[in-house]
């Protein structure tokens, strides 16, 4: 696939489908902003760095800490919503927010792919694997030519 893949949008409101229950909450972006994913027809569990705005509706409110680039890992699914016709991109910041941060901007770099989607038995399995999928995220981005994206023009060097 074509990495880096640069994806932007205001964040929007899921299914709620126990993503904070699992630890995972996921950052959902609007479908009109994954066109530049749709090269990549593999679903699964992708790695960056992502971007959060600090303004919502023209008002600062969240703290300057939750708005660095941070690393995240990001599922691409398709949509049973859509009969499995629309991918859905959620990402998980990794970084404790204060916060709730819905109706924020969100910008990502999506710059390798960790593993495809599997079926979990057990929850206690799933909840391993997305800390699994953080721990590879993180040591992937550790490598220099990835860290660089951090400083991408494509991210607000300052808010
Ligand atoms: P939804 O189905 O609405 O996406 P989630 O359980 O996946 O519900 O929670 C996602 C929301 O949690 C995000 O939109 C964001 O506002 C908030 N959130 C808090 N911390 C994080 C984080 N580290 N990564 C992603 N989203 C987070
Ligand atoms: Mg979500």
């Amino acid at each position: 696939p074509p990495f880096p893949i640069k994806l932007a949008g205001v964040v929007q409101h899921g299914f709620g489908r126990g993503g904070k229950d699992l630890g995972c909450p996921t950052a959902n972006l609007p479908d009109d902003s994954i066109t530049p994913m749709s090269s990549v027809t593999r679903t699964g569990v992708y790695f960056g760095y992502a971007q959060i705005s600090p303004e919502k509706d023209g008002k600062r409110i969240l703290r300057d800490e939750d708005c660095t680039v941070m690393p995240m890992a990001m599922s691409l699914g398709w949509n049973p919503f859509y009969k499995n016709e629309r991918l859905t991109a959620e990402i998980h910041l990794i970084h404790d927010f204060g916060s709730d941060f819905y109706g924020h901007q969100m910008n990502a770099i999506v710059l390798g792919y960790i593993r495809p989607e599997l079926d979990y038995t057990t929850r206690e399995a799933l909840i391993d694997d997305i800390e699994t999928d953080k721990r590879v995220a993180i040591k992937s981005l550790s490598r220099p030519a990835y860290q660089k994206y951090m400083h991408d023009t494509f991210f607000a060097t300052e808010y």
